[in-house]
Formats: structure tokens, C-alpha cells, sequence
């Protein structure tokens, strides 16, 4: 199976493992960055796909950057949106230290402009034929999970990211679109650290296995990469 496929930040981590993988198994990978010039490993993949990969740049967080793009893809459908940028924010922010603006960047980069662009983007992604909409969330945004406190950017953001998930699940049912919320599992990147347990490519293939075999039945959850549902 393949199709065309656009994902967010594509320059490292997870992004880049998605578009490695995508690409080198034939889909169409609209790749979106936001420093297109010092994304040294995503224009090799490029040069090495030159048929598969296209490069886009964008900062999620900018409205003329997402309407700039939408206005490049042309009568381009959509099988499959990848929303995965992310950004953690400061670490270790405790109770006493959390700071207005700083929690805003987080809400502003994982809550809301996932939505943004899909919003955007929507119109090709309703007329594909896979219709399938992935957002990159996190187990630590369960609520139920939390035995530990504080994260309270990252936390929340992602908290909020699952109510995203959850009414777009149902608002886009009728259109035979399938959201999902995603948890990559701890993994290898910058965000997860050395310690991490398992690679960027164990989790994307992961991932994509699951995506692949996405049902209708399954829009709306939140899934860990092993395909386990997680609880709110
Ligand atoms: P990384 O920190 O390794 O990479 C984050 C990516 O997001 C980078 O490409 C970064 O680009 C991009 N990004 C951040 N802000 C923006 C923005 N405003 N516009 C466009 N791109 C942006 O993270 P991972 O690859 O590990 O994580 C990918 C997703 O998975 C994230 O949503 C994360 O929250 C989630 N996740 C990861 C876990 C892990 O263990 N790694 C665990 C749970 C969830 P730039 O280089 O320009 O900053």
C-alpha cells in the first residue's frame, strides 16, 4: 500500500525516521521543516528520493506559513497527515517556577496549531483515499497515568491535544475521516534522550504498522505504538 503523505517536523527525531520510511517504501512524502537549510539529514533523504520527497518549509505556529503551503500542494489530496512536530519546553519546571509565556509556546506548538493545520489541510485529506489523520501525542498526557506531577507545559499540552483528537474523531466521521492520537512509545531522539528504550525506527515502523491497518472502530482512541489502547 501507498499514497501521499505530509508530516511535520521532518528534520530529526521521529519525523525524519516517518519520512525515511514512508519514502523509501514509494509513498509521496510531502516533508515539512522549519529550517530547511540546516536540515542537513532530510535533505540527504531528498537527494536519495528525489521522486519521493518533497520539501516544504514550515514553522506550524505560522498561519501565512500554513496557508503558503496549502497554496504549493495544488489539487495535491492527502491519504495521510502526520502531525508530529513537538516541542517539550523547559525541563524540570516545578510547581512555583511555571512561567506564563513559556507554558504558552508549549500549548501554542502541541495544542493548537496541530489543529491549525489540519484545519487547514482537511479538504485534501476528505477527498483521499485513506483519510487518515495522526497526531503525535504522549502517555504523559494522561491523566490517569499521572502518578508523578509536574510537566505541567508538556503534560498539558498534550492533555489538550487528546480533547483535539477526540471531537475532530467524531466531527470528521462523517466524512470518513479516522483520527487518532498516537504515544511513540520512549524513544531514542532529542526529546527522549539517550535513556530512551526503543529506536526511532522500532517506533515508526511500529507506528506505521498501526496506521496502515487503521479502522473506523479505532478513530477517536489513543493508541501506544505497540497498538495498546491507553486511558485518557
Ligand atoms: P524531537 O525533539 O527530536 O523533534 C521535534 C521536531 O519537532 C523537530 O523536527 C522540531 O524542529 C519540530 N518542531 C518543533 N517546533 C516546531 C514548530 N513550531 N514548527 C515546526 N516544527 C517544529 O522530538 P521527537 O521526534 O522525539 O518527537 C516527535 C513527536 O513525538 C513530538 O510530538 C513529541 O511530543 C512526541 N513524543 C516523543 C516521545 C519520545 O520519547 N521521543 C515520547 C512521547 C511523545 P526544529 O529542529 O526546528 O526544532
Amino acid at each position: 500500500m501507498s499514497g501521499t503523505v505530509l508530516i511535520t517536523g521532518c528534520n530529526r527525531g521521529l519525523g525524519l525516521e516517518f519520512t525515511y520510511q514512508y519514502a523509501r517504501d514509494g509513498w509521496r512524502v510531502h516533508a515539512c521543516v522549519r529550517d530547511l537549510v540546516h536540515a542537513e539529514e532530510l535533505l540527504a533523504l531528498e537527494a536519495r528520493f528525489p521522486e519521493q520527497v518533497h520539501l516544504h518549509t514550515l514553522d506550524i505556529t505560522r498561519d501565512g506559513q500554513i496557508t503558503a503551503l496549502d497554496r504549493v500542494l495544488g489539487d495535491e489530496t492527502l491519504d495521510l497527515l502526520i502531525n508530529n512536530a513537538g516541542y517539550y519546553g523547559p525541563k524540570g519546571v516545578c510547581f512555583g517556577k511555571v512561567e506564563r509565556e513559556l507554558w504558552r509556546q508549549v500549548l501554542e506548538t502541541n495544542t493548537l496549531s496541530p489543529l491549525m493545520l489540519t484545519q487547514a489541510l482537511y479538504p485534501r485529506i476528505a477527498t483521499s483515499k485513506l483519510k487518515t489523520v495522526a497526531f503525535l501525542s504522549s502517555k504523559v498526557g494522561s491523566i490517569s497515568d499521572n502518578q508523578s506531577g509536574g510537566g505541567y507545559y508538556y503534560r498539558s499540552s498534550k492533555t489538550a491535544l487528546n480533547q483535539v483528537v477526540k471531537s475532530l474523531s467524531i466531527d470528521l466521521s462523517g466524512a470518513g475521516i479516522k483520527v487518532i492520537a498516537l504515544h511513540p512509545g520512549w524513544v531514542q531522539t532529542d526529546m527522549g534522550g539517550p535513556q530512551a528504550l526503543i529506536s526511532a525506527e522500532e517506533s515508526v515502523t511500529a507506528m506505521r504498522g498501526l496506521l496502515g491497518q487503521l479502522t473506523r472502530e479505532q478513530s477517536g482512541t489513543f493508541l501506544n505504538y505497540d497498538g495498546t489502547v491507553i486511558d485518557w
